[in-house]
């Protein structure tokens, strides 16, 4: 671990991932026992890995899959996900894009002429929030790490997105009734880090990226910020970490004064109708002039 300038063996690394990812989960005031709390799980290393990690802190859990429909990609995933669940006796809903909404990932962005990646996230941000709500969760999680959270931070300050970078935080506070809380729990450590915790406890992930991905400005800033890591150690941490410790943090409790109900869902939109429902809308009608 260069940016500990330290290496370690399997029970260090235990000691040393559970430590940061409870002082992240206390730092943040992100749930406590008595939460019940929902584990968005891709199928990836992170996800599968949050989730491992907070059952053995003994907190309340059960994951949530979506299918995205993206081919081979996505069955993967899926496997991978249901394997892990049943490994634990865990609970496990999964949620398929086909069959809820009517088209997979693919279809949704051509019906739409948004951008895979686009249409993706409002499906997933749209599900992950509607799913925690409708089943009682206190609180859904993500597997975001520190990598994760350096590139979009990184991006958020290349083009000035004063509103992103506002929100950008490990913990979004509940500002709306029909809003869940939402964390990422693993923002102290690194991608590498993770790895080796999967890799050490055998916890089998989807190793491929999604194809989609391929190109993509995240992984660009990501490759930016690993040579800068390379040359030197703690960059990321440091850059990272010492925003949250500027943010001002009533930027971030803030309740949106612009939201309202959607017209057709309910949902909280700054639109009259959620983009949601808008993509949803044009299948419909894709489907019914076929
Ligand atoms: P990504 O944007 O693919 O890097 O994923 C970031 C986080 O979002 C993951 O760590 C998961 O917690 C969650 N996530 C991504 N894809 C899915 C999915 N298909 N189903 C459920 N959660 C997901
Ligand atoms: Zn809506």
């Amino acid at each position: 671990m260069p940016r500990h300038n330290t290496a370690v063996c399997k029970d260090c690394l235990d000691t040393y991932i559970l430590d940061q990812v409870r002082r992240a989960i206390s730092d943040q005031r992100m749930f406590s026992l008595s939460d019940r709390v929902l584990v968005a799980v891709s199928g990836g290393k992170d996800s599968l890995v949050l989730w491992d990690i907070l059952m053995r802190l003994g907190y309340q859990t059960a994951g949530l899959h979506i299918q995205q429909g993206i081919g081979d990609y996505s069955d993967h995933s899926h496997q991978k996900t249901v394997a892990f669940a049943q490994s634990r006796g865990a609970e496990l809903i999964v949620h398929s894009l086909k069959e809820e909404e009517g088209a997979g990932v693919l279809e949704l962005a051509e019906l739409s002429n948004r951008a895979p990646c686009s249409a993706c996230g409002v499906m997933k941000r749209y599900n992950f929030n509607k799913i925690a709500l409708n089943g009682g969760f206190d609180v859904l999680a993500t597997g975001h790490n520190l990598d994760d959270e350096a590139a979009r931070l990184l991006g958020n300050i290349l083009h000035w997105q004063d509103d992103y970078l506002a929100k950008q935080s490990p913990a979004l506070p509940k500002t709306h009734e029909k809003l869940v809380k939402k964390v990422k729990p693993l923002y102290r450590l690194a991608e590498r880090e993770i790895t080796a915790y999967a890799i050490a406890h055998g916890i089998d992930y989807i190793i491929e990226e999604c194809p989609m991905s391929i190109g993509s400005k995240l992984l660009i800033y990501k490759d930016a910020l690993n040579r800068l890591e390379a040359e030197s150690p703690g960059t990321k941490q440091f850059f990272y970490l010492g925003f949250l410790e500027r943010q001002p943090p009533e930027a971030i409790a803030a309740a949106d004064e612009n939201l309202k109900a959607c017209e057709r869902c309910g949902q909280p939109t700054t639109a009259a109708i959620c983009s949601y429902c808008r993509l949803v809308e044009r299948v419909k009608i894709a489907h019914e002039t076929l």
